[in-house]
């Protein structure tokens, strides 16, 4: 079963719907979409690429990435999207890692520069090389696929070292995508999704239920996040979907605050890939309103471990409505979990422990790397590397990872429930709290503060803010005050940048 069966699917039924979109204008139906995709996997085949092949896509979001990605799909091969914001050195390292055949890259001659890519043909699309593939005659079909065949290799962010190649299969697509429908949202014909967060990662993976279900796909002219940009095309398309960081809606708010309305059009803002404070959503519902659905995912379990549902988010008279917003939701209907204890067994309701998942959105394993493969999958279980509990009705609370956990004075805090307390003080935009080095109690907390104006708080008042909700021991010893917070390519703080900046000036 290819994923791009359900490309060719929708253009048999409905070749006249409207597909693609550059901003609010139609390039393409879908008749058009699958007869590009299908004429660049013939083109594909007929440089001898077939299933087992893989090919890169180094591109930013742009109206020819989906008919690249499915032409890949239709050869039978395996698309590996990579970060078109990343480095071309960085990029070179994946194709090479990846053992891809081809790669599809904006600039050919960037990645060619690096001199690490060793004879692995570019094609950049507008070139004649490209037009030729785009003018093969069609494949009939897309190459036939079973449910245990790669289809996606999934490059993993990595906040810290090498990213690592998740090999998700199409039934890991397949699983991924019905589990959308079960527990994240419908999909109707007349929606339309957003890509403003890169195409390569978990905006471009919610591609696949917009095809299932004959939707638009609309590309921003800018090719990224711009808030005015969404809004005005929200007004004009409608039915908006899309996929965020939480830096992302939080900018999004920010930009509805300041009179650009409230988001008409937008249907659906799925939000996840980090943590979303309680005061940040609570204002985002209140500007924005009920457009939210939370998922926690991570590129190995694609987009499918918890949902924290629409009426979760909206239904403030729901019994512990306010505490829940923390929580990352309950178990997608594909997705068994557990938390385990240091010894590897399963620990009861509330009692923090590691969190594994098993399901058939599962990623196959790393790419050639059997340390990771032995470290992260366990008797067909998912040890996700994050900490969390779960409560008894099954709603899961991510804790802080391990590393950036913070022990000072042997006692343990999690930044992110100071972070959460922080962000009540009014002229706190954002905060990220870390542990540093302290030769009297091992670590000492300190939060590194974005102020909302153009005057920083108090750190009196910060204090106070922390000591009215939360114990003394976790009060920050030191505030820092800074513009931005250091962020990679999805909007993730990089807590390990923010530790050893704060460490130099020290
Ligand atoms: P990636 O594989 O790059 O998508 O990163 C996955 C990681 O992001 C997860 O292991 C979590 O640590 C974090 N993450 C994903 N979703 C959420 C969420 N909803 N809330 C907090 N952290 C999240």
């Amino acid at each position: 079963m290819n994923p791009a069966e359900w490309l060719a699917r929708t253009a048999s039924l409905t070749p006249e719907a409207p597909a693609l979109f550059l901003g609010d204008r139609q390039v393409a139906d879908y008749g058009a979409f699958a007869r590009d995709a299908a004429a660049i996997g013939a083109g594909l085949v007929a440089r001898g690429i077939g299933p087992g092949d893989r090919v890169a896509l180094f591109l930013p979001n742009s109206i020819d990435y989906l008919p690249i990605f499915y032409g890949i799909l239709y050869a039978g091969a395996t698309a590996v999207p990579v970060n078109g914001k990343l480095h071309a050195k960085e990029a070179a390292w994946i194709v090479t890692h990846s053992g891809a055949r081809l790669v599809f890259a904006k600039d050919p001659q960037a990645l060619r520069a690096t001199g690490d890519i060793d004879g692995v043909p570019c094609l950049a699309p507008g070139e004649a090389e490209m037009a030729a593939l785009r003018a093969t005659p069609p494949l009939a079909a897309p190459a036939p696929l079973r449910a245990e065949d790669p289809a996606w290799l999934f490059y993993t962010s990595g906040t810290t070292g090498r990213p690592k190649g998740a090999i998700l299969s199409c039934g890991n697509l397949l699983a991924m995508s019905l589990s959308y429908f079960a527990d994240v949202d419908e999909v109707a014909p007349g929606d339309a999704a957003l890509y403003a967060a890169p195409l390569s990662h978990g905006a471009g993976l919610y591609n696949f239920v917009h095809v299932l279900r004959g939707a638009r796909h609309v590309v921003p002219e800018s090719g990224g996040f711009d808030p005015a940009e969404i809004f005005a095309m929200a007004r004009t398309l409608g039915n908006i979907s899309m996929f965020a960081a939480p830096t992302m809606v939080k900018r999004m708010v920010d930009h509805a605050r300041a009179g650009g309305g409230s988001g008409e059009g937008i249907k659906t803002i799925v939000y996840g890939g980090g943590p979303m404070y309680v005061a940040d959503i609570k204002e985002a519902l209140a500007v924005m309103g009920p457009k939210f659905v939370q998922i926690y995912g991570q590129g190995e379990a694609p987009m499918t471990i918890t949902a924290l549902s629409r009426a979760d988010i909206a239904n403030r008279d729901a019994p512990g409505w306010e505490g829940r917003l923390a929580s990352v939701g309950r178990a997608h209907a594909v997705a068994e979990l557990r938390i385990l204890g240091p010894d590897g067994a399963p620990l009861p309701p509330g009692e923090v422990g590691e969190i594994a998942v098993r399901g058939p959105q599962v990623m196959q394993g790393y790419l050639d790397n059997p340390d990771a493969n032995a470290a992260s999958l366990r008797d067909g279980w998912l040890m996700t590397g994050d900490l969390g509990q779960m409560d008894a009705q099954g709603y899961l609370y991510l804790h802080d990872r391990a590393k950036d956990l913070v022990i000072s004075g042997g006692s343990n805090i999690y930044p992110r429930e100071v972070e959460e307390v922080l962000l009540t003080h009014p002229q706190v935009a954002e905060v990220s709290v870390i542990g540093l080095p302290d030769p009297d109690w091992g670590e000492i907390v300190v939060a590194v503060v974005v102020p909302a104006g153009d005057t920083a708080p108090e750190p009196a008042q910060l204090d106070a803010t922390c000591t009215a909700q939360i114990a003394r021991f976790k009060k920050p010893k030191r505030y820092v005050f800074l513009p931005e917070l250091p962020k990679n390519n999805y909007g993730k703080v990089l807590k390990t940048e923010l530790r050893e900046k704060l460490a130099d000036q020290d």
